[in-house]
């Protein structure tokens, strides 16, 4: 799961990390409120006004803007609240931003004696170990940097079983280039991330900028968490952080209805039950001149209601030229899911494309004399070949 900016900060806050400071608003109203809060409380004079939308790059669309003034804060906040961000990570279409952080601004003071690098912890799968990945070259993006100086990205692995370990940090700063004060602090500060990484079960932890300031404190400009999905049961204040308006509507609905589903763009919607005859249909639909509209597994515990859900799903898009319904049961008796199917028609209203049925298993005659004898415009097929054949035939491949 995903969680904005003002959030990851919040989590490393609470676990002793420095950060700019910021508050979020929602109108520009509030936005000049709580600048002269960050004023009150932290001297603050300039102001940072950040979109808070699940994309980086935000700096580079506009997304991030400097305020000289209370009211500047204000003036900046009612131009972006409810705008359309295009960055590099959003696509063309862009995100709307519904809410911005007002952060203090920690670089104007001593411009020359600030540094900024990247720093993140993630996930390696291939080591079986959690790696620090770092670069003296922060505020940019570490793909540039990767592809133009790679000996500039440096990685230290963590064993999960020992955690991160004293001479590693002072690896990590020495590495950064600090010495005195700086250096401890960044010591403190790496063992603060790592602390927040393993305590809200992250699986990416990624902050860049990292600000040294003049003063030599160290703190996280930036911040993108994202947490694992299947820890989330542990943390319910932090599933609360979830935003929905930043997800695939469709995706969505899918996952409230215990779906499965990944968007994709052909023409044939497929409705299967297990992954493994999913990814086994795609290749059918794709042998038989079609592709798939979408990857949907229903799940073992399929439903009359996730089988409508499922319908409505994929018929939501218009390039659909086709559907076909592909289980297997085992676990699933296949009335169960012909019932769906004839329960979908009549809860949807009449479905205007063909749709092509395939049911084996358990109950399978039982389920085609009841699509049969239902008089629906369905055709039933009774191998994935038969199947292949019929949407090849429907949709002219
Ligand atoms: P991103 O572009 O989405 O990664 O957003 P960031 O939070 O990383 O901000 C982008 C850039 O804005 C940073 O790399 C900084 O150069 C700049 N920036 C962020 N905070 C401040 C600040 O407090 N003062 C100034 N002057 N610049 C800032
Ligand atoms: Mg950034």
């Amino acid at each position: 799961m995903n969680i904005h900016e003002f959030q990851g900060k919040a989590i490393l806050k609470a676990y002793n990390v420095d950060i700019q400071e910021g508050f979020i608003a929602e109108t520009p109203d509030q936005a000049i409120m709580v600048a002269g809060q960050l004023r009150e409380k932290f001297g603050s004079e300039y102001f940072v006004v950040k979109a808070q939308i699940h994309a980086g790059g935000r700096g580079k669309g506009g997304g991030v803007r400097l305020a000289k003034s209370v009211g500047d804060a204000g003036r900046l906040a009612s131009e972006m609240i409810g705008m359309k961000l295009v960055t590099p990570q959003t696509g063309p279409a862009g995100k709307k931003v519904n809410k911005v952080l007002i952060a203090q601004d920690v670089y104007y003071k001593g411009e020359s004696d600030i540094k900024e690098f990247y720093i993140s912890i993630l996930l390696d799968r291939k080591s079986s170990r959690y790696t620090i990945m770092y670069s003296p070259e922060g505020g940019m993006s570490i793909e540039e940097v990767a592809e133009k100086t790679p000996e500039r990205i440096f990685t230290e692995e963590i064993d999960p079983g020992l955690g991160l370990q004293f001479f590693q940090c002072r690896n990590i700063a020495f590495n950064l280039g600090l010495t005195g004060e700086a250096f401890r602090n960044m010591v403190k500060f790496l063992n603060g991330i790592w602390e927040a990484f393993t305590g809200v079960d992250a699986q990416l932890l990624e902050i860049n900028p990292v600000l040294k300031t003049s003063d030599n404190r160290v703190l996280a400009v930036d911040s993108k968490v994202v947490l694992d999905d299947n820890a989330l049961f542990r943390h319910p204040d932090l599933a609360e952080m979830r935003d929905l308006s930043e997800e695939d509507p469709v995706e969505v609905e899918a996952g409230r209805n215990n779906l499965n589903f990944v968007k994709l763009d052909g023409n044939v919607g497929c409705m299967v039950n297990g992954a493994g005859l999913a990814m086994a249909t795609m290749d059918i639909i794709k042998l038989s001149g079609g592709s798939p509209a979408n990857f949907l597994d229903v799940g073992g515990t399929a439903n009359v209601r996730t089988v409508e859900a499922g319908f409505r799903i994929i018929l939501r898009d218009p390039a659909v030229k086709a559907i076909l319904v592909n289980i297997f049961g085992g676990i699933v008796r296949c009335e169960r899911i012909a019932n769906g199917i004839v329960e979908a028609y009549k809860g949807i209203g009449e479905i205007k494309i063909p749709v092509i049925v395939r049911l084996q298993g358990t109950n399978a005659e039982e389920a085609r004399t009841i699509i049969d004898n239902s008089g629906l415009r369905v055709l039933t097929a009774s191998t994935l070949q038969d199947a292949a054949d019929k949407v090849k035939e429907v949709i002219g491949g």
